[in-house]
């Protein structure tokens, strides 16, 4: 009788993992045909200096609208392009390319330099010619080195910490900054913090949650902000969304932020008009 009773639930079980592989199979395929068709955009999310103050960079966050499927988020996509070593070298070349000459374009006839962040996931960061890719990217565009961002999460960077400090000590010594992104979610020892070029230290949006009312969150908050200080970091908090949010961090000495209560990730022409306007 058990069986009888556990055969076609694993049957039901198994007929939707296969729908899954199928769906990402299709959707795969669907990606590389997105790549060559056009189908991908880079929207652009500000960051600011001070409390609401001048743009320091704006984040590039991919969006595909996909004939077939719709709109399809990156926390779905990504993951897609680091199942083949071929699409996401691809996808990040594309990146690069269109965030590098975006941001070459914006800051024509701007009165101070708006950088741009690029998010690169692990299995594209520890490939070999990843910063010969970055380079290339460079020398294509034109844009100057300083203005170029490379974001990588605390995730990322500990899964092979030794590699990392390699090819973060090469893009530095290339010119290019690197955010450490959703900091405080990796549990990476400060030990190891310590032995890394980075330059920007982003505060995980987790952190947000209760912010406002509890003592404890402000503090643990306040001792993130500080260590990213001791450590010549600039640091930012992302996915603000209320002013009583901005308050808090702005009284924890949080010197950028980035969420929707300023923009939201916008097009490039969006973008555009935002920057004329700040
Ligand atoms: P992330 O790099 O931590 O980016 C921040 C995410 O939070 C973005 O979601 C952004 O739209 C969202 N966000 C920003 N401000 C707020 C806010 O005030 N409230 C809330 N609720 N959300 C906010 P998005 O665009 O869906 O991207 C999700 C993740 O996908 C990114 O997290 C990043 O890890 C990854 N991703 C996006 N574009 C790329 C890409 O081109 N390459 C790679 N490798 N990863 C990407
Ligand atoms: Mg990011
Ligand atoms: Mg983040
Ligand atoms: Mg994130």
């Amino acid at each position: 009788a058990k069986e009888s009773a556990l055969g076609p639930g694993l049957r039901r079980y198994e007929a939707k993992l296969d729908q899954q592989v199928k769906r990402r199979d299709q959707m795969s395929r669907a990606l590389i045909k997105a790549l060559e068709n056009d189908e991908l955009a880079l929207h652009y999310q500000p960051i600011l200096r001070g409390c609401g103050g001048p743009m320091l960079a704006c984040e590039a966050l991919a969006r595909w609208h996909s004939e077939e499927f719709g709109f399809v988020s990156p926390g779905e996509f990504i993951p897609l392009t680091e199942g083949s070593p071929h699409l996401c070298r691809t996808f990040t070349r594309w990146v690069l390319n269109q965030a590098c000459r975006a941001a070459l374009e914006w800051n024509l006839g701007m009165p101070h330099p708006v950088a741009v962040t690029i998010n690169i996931a692990g299995s594209e960061f520890y490939r070999q010619g990843f910063v010969a890719d970055v380079e290339e990217a460079l020398i294509t565009t034109g844009l100057a080195r300083d203005l170029l961002i490379i974001e990588v999460t605390e995730q990322t960077l500990i899964q092979h910490i030794d590699d990392a400090v390699g090819t973060l000590h090469q893009l530095r010594w290339r010119g290019v900054r690197c955010a450490l992104d959703d900091f405080g979610t990796g549990y990476s020892s400060l030990s190891y913090l310590r032995q890394l070029p980075l330059d920007i230290l982003k505060i995980d949006r987790s952190f947000l949650d209760n912010l406002a009312v509890d003592k404890t969150a402000q503090e643990v908050t306040r001792g993130i902000a500080n260590i990213g200080k001791v450590l010549k970091m600039d640091v930012v908090a992302e996915g603000i969304e209320t002013p009583e949010q901005q308050a808090v961090l702005r009284d924890l000495g949080i010197e950028h932020m980035q969420g929707f209560l300023w923009h939201r990730p916008m097009p490039l022409d969006v973008l555009r008009g935002a920057l004329q306007s700040a």
